[in-house]
């Protein structure tokens, strides 16, 4: 999970982390509000969206008087944003984040990741920030240092003095940047982040260390027991589509074919997107109902699928081993009596009563095409598409 600049802020400083004063807005009353509040006489306006390089796309405004704070709030709010990590479709600015500018000496770059490689968490630190570590690495690789860390001990002190020092850093930014970079990391540890950036880490004119940027990232998985940034979730930032299948704990994930997949196990949806592509046919997105499938979740699944209007067949694959072919049958009658499907529906069971459940299937009056194998599945939902229209409703604009 991603999270706001302005969120990953508050949690950073939470942590210690120096960052300049601040706050989030809605609208140009607010921004402007939240300038008098700042005081000083220079704020930045920042587009607060899930991407990096903001400012090349013009999502980050340097304003000294109040007028231009509106100004640039009433520009940026409702702009669509395409940066290079937005793809082409780009991001619609929904909040900003007023921020006191400061008058900028230096900019550093400190990333800490998850290093599969060497199983450690690992911290990266530039001295010359403000543009992306991969740009760094492009342009001066030699540049960038590396501290891994000892899970049993975690960060320690003379790690961060050692990346501190070959960042160039005099004394006294020695420990403010220190205490900056042993801040990100107990953060990192302590909400079971996936990433934590600091780009710039800026030394000031008059010799402060503060975090202009933020990014964290979460791990998924830990979201349970981390309630608190599980809450900062801005479900405008992601797929619409993303969004419904993580509240029915589905796994989904959009493409670009016309046959939908509804399969519990994730291998086995691999698979079934194999046999689709082998047999001529293009898949419309990766769903893994995981193991339970029951009825509400099957009918969850179909809704998922069919909101997608490229969808012009669905396959339905479901190998049944702690679950059981009739209960899954009955799960797919159930759906397809709930949402109205205007698609062939193309069914293989197997496993567990798979006998009973291709009876119930058979017998419920539905026009449900059954599959002995999963090939023979993939063929039949293939040979189907020629049988429906080719676009259900307006097509989404392809994203490529
Ligand atoms: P990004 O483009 O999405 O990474 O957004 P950043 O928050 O990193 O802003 C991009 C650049 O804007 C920074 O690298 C700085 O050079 C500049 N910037 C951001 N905040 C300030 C500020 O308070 N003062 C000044 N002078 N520049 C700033
Ligand atoms: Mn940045």
């Amino acid at each position: 999970m991603d999270i706001h600049e302005y969120q990953a802020k508050e949690l950073l400083a939470g942590f210690g982390v120096a960052v300049p004063k601040g706050g989030v807005v809605y609208t140009p009353d607010q921004a402007v509000y939240r300038a008098e509040e700042i005081g000083g006489g220079r704020w930045v306006v920042k587009a607060q969206i899930h991407s990096g390089a903001r400012g090349k796309a013009g999502g980050i405004k340097l304003c000294t008087t109040p007028e231009e704070v509106r100004a640039a709030a009433t520009e940026l709010l409702g702009k669509k944003l395409v940066t290079h990590q937005t793809g082409p479709a780009g991001k619609i600015v929904h909040r900003l984040y007023v921020e006191a500018a400061v008058p900028i000496r230096r900019e550093l770059y400190i990333g800490l990741v998850l290093d599969r490689r060497s199983e450690r968490v690992c911290v990266v630190a530039a001295p010359e920030g403000g543009m992306e570590i991969e740009e760094i690495a492009l342009r001066s690789p030699e540049t960038i240092l590396r501290e891994v860390i000892e899970p049993a001990v975690g960060m320690q002190p003379f790690q961060a003095r050692e990346l501190s020092f070959g960042l160039g850093l005099s004394s006294s930014e020695m420990n403010q940047a220190v205490k900056a970079i042993l801040g990100a990391y107990r953060a990192f540890r302590d909400l079971d982040a996936t990433m934590v950036e600091i780009n710039p880490l800026a030394i000031t004119e008059s010799g402060q260390v503060l975090a202009l940027d933020a990014k964290m990232q979460f791990d998924d998985n830990a979201l349970f027991r981390r309630a608190a940034v599980a809450e900062l979730r801005d479900y405008a930032e992601e797929d619409p589509r993303d969004a419904e299948a993580a509240k029915h704990g589905l796994n989904y994930i959009a493409l670009e074919g016309s046959i939908g997949c509804i399969v519990n196990g994730a291998g086995l949806a691999m698979a079934t997107m194999d046999m689709i592509t082998h047999a001529g046919g293009e898949p419309a997105n990766f769903l893994d109902i995981g193991g339970g499938a029951s009825p509400e979740r099957v009918a969850a699944a179909f809704r998922l699928v069919l909101s997608d209007p490229r969808v012009r067949c669905v396959l339905v694959n479901i190998f049944a081993g702690i679950n059981r072919c009739d209960w899954v049958a009955e799960g797919i009658i159930q759906a397809a009596k709930d949402v109205n499907v205007p698609v062939p529906i193309v069914a293989r069971l197997a496993g567990t009563n798979v006998e009973q459940g291709r009876a119930i299937l058979r017998d419920s009056g539905l026009s449900i095409i059954t599959a002995d194998t999963l090939a023979d599945a993939a063929e039949k939902a293939v040979a189907a598409l020629t049988n429906t229209p080719v676009a259900r409703t307006n097509v989404r604009e392809k994203v490529s």
